[in-house]
């Protein structure tokens, strides 16, 4: 696959800017490819081919655009193994975790997307009018580098089975894995300029994207920072705008005889992907009166966690995805200790000779006030705090800017559900809940507005239009 061009109104076009990114693959810090760094002629250019096809996808029947979805999705399949080896070598992703979360996963969100879309209620009869959702038109994509594939198809698949078109500009670190998409999207016969694939800097090209006039919406998955950012850009010419944004959810453990399903679930949350996934579970709740034997599992569970070569089927915990990343979480590491807390397992590395590797690390002794709690770390770094009782444990878990995600384990199942139902978060597991494609996925409070997802999701790319036709 050739990464050097952008592609506008159906073509594979070079950027004028003559200039390039190059990607880096974390493990090995080997600059393997290299993308244009587009520029706003690049976005301008885009945005007009996707204004142009807007009129022709927006009247096609739905059914044509869900077949032409399902086409789209039998490419995609054929690429797996490219997909995999990509999300290996641009985001450092153990490859037995691009399999199932970058790669099958992404396969089962698309067929729900393809499932659910007939039965959006896009026409609604009321007393004395007829309620139309319509497409929204443009829109800006604007997408980060921790799951290069799935953050783009939780937005683009329902903004044009909706029939939106669409310009998607990929984080600038894992620009790599979408355009295997875009491929596939060709390769179904997807009209020209419905779906246009500018890559950039966020401060170039997601700016120009952002404050175009002639985008309808910006559909932001990032840091909360960037999002604000994109979002007073986007209101300044009064667009929709859905953001998804960062997390520092809790996981509280309720007062059990058996805590391993809990800290399993948690460990699984905060290490996987090495902690960079914006609904990691970093802040683990425990009862104070069991907090040296949760900590001795902890410390045990945390060996069934190796760190290493990501392509190694063994490896769980694969390289930080950049150097920036491996700052930041060490930085973070040497916060915590500052700030009295104690490392329980994991220890501040000192090289990053042999790629940005820190190994999973458990803070203990953590008091909600620490930065190390409050902030989002995005590494693999969790956070222990202890409570008294389930007032003091829902009060800390809610003690945050932020409201993404939340797990509630415990031997009451009607507990469980009466203290999640008190967490301020969009999304909340009970014990070994289940992932459910079809549930709206998005944030309370400093972690975004709108929602993606199932029904949710495709609703999300609409607008409403109420005809008054009692008469009629
Ligand atoms: P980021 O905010 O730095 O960048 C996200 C995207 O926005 C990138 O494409 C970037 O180029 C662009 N961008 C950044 N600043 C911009 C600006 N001023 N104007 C226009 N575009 C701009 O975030 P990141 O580091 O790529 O991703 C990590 C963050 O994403 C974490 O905070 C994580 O929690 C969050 N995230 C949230 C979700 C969710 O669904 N809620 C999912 C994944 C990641």
């Amino acid at each position: 696959m050739n990464f050097e061009k952008l592609y506008i109104g159906g073509q594979w076009a070079s950027s004028s800017s003559g200039d390039w990114i190059q990607v880096e693959n974390p493990a090995t810090r080997e600059k393997f490819a290299r993308v244009p760094a587009g520029n706003s002629q690049d976005i301008d250019a885009a945005v007009q081919a996707a204004r142009s096809a807007f009129p022709g996808w927006a009247s096609t029947p739905l059914k044509e655009r869900v077949e032409m979805m399902k086409q789209m999705l039998h490419h995609l399949k054929a690429m797996r193994s490219d997909i995999i080896s990509l999300e290996v070598r641009e985001l450092g992703s153990p490859v037995s975790f691009a399999e199932t979360a970058h790669c099958d996963y992404q396969y089962t969100r698309i067929q729900s997307y393809i499932d659910l879309a007939p039965h959006v209620d896009l026409i609604t009869k009321l007393p004395a009018s007829t309620v139309y959702r319509e497409p929204v038109g443009v829109i800006g994509c604007i997408t980060p580098w921790n799951y290069p594939l799935g953050q783009v198809v939780q937005k683009v698949i329902p903004a044009i089975l909706m029939g939106n078109t669409v310009v998607l500009k990929p984080s600038q670190h894992t620009p790599l894995t979408c355009y295997l998409l875009v491929q596939a999207f060709a390769q179904a016969g997807l009209p020209s300029g419905v779906l246009n694939l500018v890559t950039g800097r966020g401060a170039e090209v997601g700016n120009a994207l952002s404050s175009h006039p002639l985008v309808d919406m910006i559909s932001f998955t990032g840091s909360t920072s960037g999002g604000i950012t994109v979002a007073q850009k986007a209101l300044a010419s009064v667009k929709k705008i859905s953001l998804e944004l960062g997390g520092k959810s809790p996981c509280i453990l309720l007062k059990s005889q058996d805590y391993s399903q809990g800290i399993h679930l948690c460990l699984d949350s905060i290490f996987l992907n090495a902690g960079q996934t914006c609904t990691a579970l970093s802040r683990l709740l425990i009862p104070r009166e069991d907090k040296e034997k949760i900590e001795k599992m902890i410390q045990q569970m945390t060996q069934e966690y190796p760190v290493g070569d990501p392509c190694d089927p063994k490896t769980k915990i694969g390289p930080l995805a950049s150097l920036q990343q491996f700052k930041k979480v060490t930085g973070y590491l040497h916060t915590g200790l500052e700030e009295g807390a104690v490392l329980l397992s994991g220890q501040i590395p000192s090289t990053v000779d042999n790629g940005y590797y820190i190994l999973p690390s458990v803070f203990t002794n953590v008091t909600n006030d620490m930065k190390i709690a409050r902030e989002e770390i995005f590494g693999p770094v969790l956070c222990v705090i202890t409570y008294n009782t389930i007032e003091e444990a829902i009060n800390i878990a809610n003690d945050t800017p932020y409201g993404l995600n939340a797990a509630v384990c415990g031997p009451d199942k009607e507990e469980s559900v009466r203290v999640a139902r008190r967490i301020q978060a969009g999304n909340i597991y009970i014990n070994n809940g289940p992932r459910d494609t079809s549930a709206p996925f998005g944030g309370y409070k400093k972690s975004g507005i709108g929602r993606e997802g199932g029904i949710a999701g495709m609703i999300e790319f609409t607008q409403q239009k109420a005809l008054f036709d009692a008469g009629l």
